[in-house]
C-alpha cells in the first residue's frame, strides 16, 4: 500500500515537470485535476491557470500538424480519463467532436471550447475564391469581406489570449470549486503578463521603416497583424503541405522588390525551402516567426512558453521591419 502511494506520487511529480509534453499512458489519478489541452498555447495557458492543483498534458505530439490531425485510438483513452479537455475551437481542431462524441459516453469529463467568445478573423482568401492576388493579404486598416470560416489562430491577438485564460479558468472552477481562488488569482497574474506583452509590442511596432510582414509560412498572423496595423503576405493557406504556385512565387518575389522588404519571415516547422527560394532571389535575410502551436520538443524541453515565443517573435519583427 505504502509502495503504490509513493509510486503515484512519483508519477504525479514526473507529469509535473513534462507539462505540455504528451504523456503516453493516462494520466495517474491523484488529487489535482487532470486536463488534457490539444495544442501547445492551450496546454500553457491551462498550465499557468491550473498551477500546482491541475496536471495538465498537451494531446498533440510535438511537431504534429494541428489542423490535419490524425486521432489514434489512444488519444480518445486518454482524453475519456480527464476532468477536461480543452480545445481551441471547432475551426481550429475540426476533429475535436470525435474526441468530445467518443470520450463523453464513458465519463463526465467537461469538453470546453477555449476560444470561446474571442474576437475572430476571416480567411481572406479560399483557394479558387477569386482574389486581387495569389498570396492572401490582410491590414488593420482594410475592412474584412464576410467569410463562412475563420482564421483559428485566435491566441496571436493577446485580448483573444486573454479570453482563452478567462474560458479555461471558469472550466477549472466549475470542476474543482474549493481551488476557485487559486485559478482566479493565477488567471489574473497571468493576463497582467498578456497586457505588458502587449504594451511591449505596440511600443516596439510602433515606429517602423516598413510595416509589411511577408511570411513564406502558412496563414497564421492575421490576427497579430492586424492588432498591430501590419499588412501581413502569406505564402500559404491553412496548410503548407502543397508548393504554391510559379505565379504566387512570382508575386512574393515581386513584393519583396517593390517594397525592398530588408527581411522575410519563416516558420520553423514549415517551408524553410520556399523561404529560401524567395531569399536566393531577392537577397532577402531570413527571420523566424512561431505561430504558437508548432513548437518542437526540443523546444518545450528547453521549457519554451507561449511568452518566450511571442517575446522571441517581437525580436524578430523589430528586426526585420527596422523598428528602433
Ligand atoms: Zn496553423
Amino acid at each position: 500500500m505504502h509502495t503504490r502511494k509513493l509510486f503515484f506520487i512519483l508519477l504525479a511529480g514526473l507529469f509535473l515537470i513534462l507539462s505540455c509534453q504528451r504523456a503516453d499512458a493516462p494520466p495517474a489519478r491523484d488529487a489535482r485535476l487532470t486536463v488534457i489541452a490539444t495544442i501547445f498555447p492551450l496546454c500553457d495557458f491551462a498550465r499557468e491557470v491550473g498551477g500546482d492543483k491541475a496536471s495538465v498534458t498537451m494531446l498533440l505530439p510535438p511537431a504534429s500538424d494541428a489542423h490535419h490531425y490524425e486521432l489514434k485510438p489512444d488519444d480518445i483513452v486518454r482524453v475519456s480519463h480527464a476532468d477536461i479537455f480543452l480545445f481551441v475551437s471547432f475551426e481550429m481542431e475540426q476533429w475535436a467532436y470525435k474526441v468530445i462524441n467518443a470520450a463523453a459516453e464513458k465519463t463526465n469529463m467537461l469538453a470546453v471550447e477555449a476560444g470561446k467568445g474571442a474576437m475572430l478573423l476571416p480567411l481572406t482568401q479560399e483557394p479558387g475564391h477569386g482574389h486581387e492576388s495569389d498570396a492572401m493579404e490582410a491590414s488593420g486598416d482594410r475592412e474584412e469581406e464576410p467569410a463562412t470560416r475563420y482564421d483559428p489562430h485566435i491566441w496571436l491577438d493577446f485580448a483573444n489570449a486573454q479570453t482563452m485564460i478567462d474560458n479555461i479558468a471558469a472550466a477549472f472552477i466549475n470542476k474543482d470549486p474549493s481551488n476557485s481562488e487559486t485559478y482566479k488569482q493565477n488567471a489574473e497574474r497571468y493576463k497582467a503578463r498578456l497586457q505588458e506583452l502587449d504594451r511591449s509590442y505596440r511600443t516596439g511596432l510602433s515606429d517602423c521603416r516598413t510595416r509589411t510582414l511577408l511570411h513564406a509560412g502558412h496563414w497564421a498572423f492575421s490576427y497579430l497583424a492586424r492588432r498591430y496595423q501590419l499588412t501581413y503576405l502569406s505564402a500559404y493557406n491553412m496548410s503548407a503541405d502543397a508548393e504554391p504556385s510559379p505565379q504566387q512565387m512570382l508575386m512574393l518575389i515581386n513584393e519583396v522588390k517593390k517594397k525592398k522588404l530588408p527581411y522575410i519571415y519563416y516558420e520553423d516547422l514549415a517551408a524553410p525551402k520556399l523561404a529560401k527560394t524567395i531569399a536566393a532571389e531577392t537577397g532577402v535575410g531570413l527571420l523566424k516567426l512561431n505561430n504558437g502551436h508548432d513548437v518542437g520538443k526540443r523546444d518545450i524541453q528547453a521549457g519554451a512558453t507561449f511568452i518566450s515565443l511571442m517575446e522571441g517573435n517581437l525580436k524578430s519583427l523589430k528586426k526585420g521591419m527596422q523598428c528602433p
